[in-house]
């Protein structure tokens, strides 16, 4: 029958190739299966019978360094930094491996972490530079840490974890930051350098900062703002800084109510160079020649003027908020009670009146009723 003819050429055409290339060869090809394999950067690593597993596995190992990161942040891809391929193959069945296998070299480790103790004395600048990193390394290495706290016993990681398989998680995260206040100078000529006074205090603001993160094996590789967004604007603290100089210059000693030789008596306990006593001398004893002027500290109104027992010719003036200054031992006043006076005014002329032992301005500070070291105020 013509129909049995191409079974017959094929069978003959079978036993000519097993001839040719001996039957163990067939047997071979009926052994071979479908499997996968894993190629990093172009070389093959292993086959597995399993694709699913094999991905899981990967996944699994990548997801290993999301457990540091804030759980609001937003994951936009994770990678690896090598080429990793999964390609479909038909291999010998002996060549297929475990998934145990498989899973020691994806855990694969080049080097591990390297941690060192913290000393007495060690700051981030001496670890940075003694393990031949720098200091923005130390900080991205251990980020747990305020580089401002820390202290002996602590450690430091000064060479990072280094798996073979390199993972890069790429995120965004929005965080509140504090946005500190600036703080605005006033000149004042009516204060005298170095004197300050808060008019305003300042008030810290609030911003909205997204960053785009970059992860290496968890450590930050790169960090930028995307965004910023202010949800509080900080409040300026407004100080006012005093410009005026002393009254007089050269040689001698300015006080700037006076222009005197020296202080001779400090505000606090002393012996009273009269009674001998000890007791609690309220004003600055600043010596200076007879009838040197005497100026108002500031703006203010007089409250006193005249004779005022142990202080002798002696004028108050009210500055407002609390604030008196007092002028004692004078020999002459050009001022009196309710009449306004400016900054630098003269209102007298150092004396010796009262209890005195010599020429010079006692100068009192009264705040509130109570007596201040006037070398906080000069
Ligand atoms: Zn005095």
């Amino acid at each position: 029958m013509a129909q049995k003819r191409p079974l017959f050429v094929m069978m003959v055409v079978v036993l000519f190739l097993a001839a040719l290339f001996g039957v163990k060869t067939i047997a071979d090809a009926l052994r071979k299966e479908k499997a996968y394999q894993l190629t990093v950067n172009g070389r093959k690593w292993f086959t597995v019978a399993r694709k699913d597993s094999l991905e899981n596995m990967l996944d699994e190992y990548q997801k290993q360094y999301l457990a540091n990161i804030d759980k609001n942040a937003r994951i936009k891809r994770i990678s690896f930094s090598q080429r990793v391929k999964i390609t479909e193959v038909v291999v010998d069945r002996d060549e297929i491996g475990t998934l145990e296998a498989a899973k020691e070299k994806i855990y694969a480790v080049e080097d591990e972490a390297v941690a060192i103790e913290v000393k007495q004395g060690d700051n981030f600048w001496n670890l940075a530079k003694a393990n031949d990193i720098t200091v923005k390394d130390l900080e991205i290495f251990n980020p747990d840490m305020d580089p401002d706290k820390i202290f002996p016993g602590d450690k430091l990681v000064v060479k990072p974890f280094n798996p073979v398989l390199d993972v890069v998680i790429e995120l965004e995260n929005t965080v509140v930051e504090s946005v500190p206040f600036k703080v605005e100078y006033r000149n004042d000529n009516t204060l005298y350098k170095n004197q300050k006074k808060i008019l305003k205090e300042g008030i810290e603001g609030q911003k909205e900062v997204s960053y785009n993160i970059t992860l290496l094996n968890g450590y930050q590789r790169s960090l930028k703002v995307k965004n910023e967004r202010m949800i509080k604007e900080a409040v300026n603290a407004i100080v006012q800084i005093g410009t005026r100089k002393t009254v007089f210059k050269g040689g001698r000693v300015n006080y700037g109510v006076v222009s005197g030789k020296r202080i001779s008596s400090l505000y606090g306990y002393r012996i009273h160079p009269i009674t001998g006593r000890r007791r609690f001398h309220d004003g600055l004893d600043i010596a200076a020649a007879y009838g040197n002027g005497v100026y108002a500290y500031t703006d203010g109104r007089v409250v006193a003027s005249g004779w005022n027992g142990g202080y002798g010719l002696c004028v108050l003036i009210d500055h407002g908020n609390g604030l008196q200054t007092r002028y004692a031992h004078l020999s002459k006043i050009y001022v009196s009670v309710g009449q306004k006076v400016s900054t630098a005014a003269k209102i007298g002329a150092v004396g010796s009146s009262g209890s005195s032992t010599g020429p010079h301005l006692h100068f009192e500070v009264i705040k509130n009723g109570r007596t201040q070291n006037p070398l906080n105020y000069l």
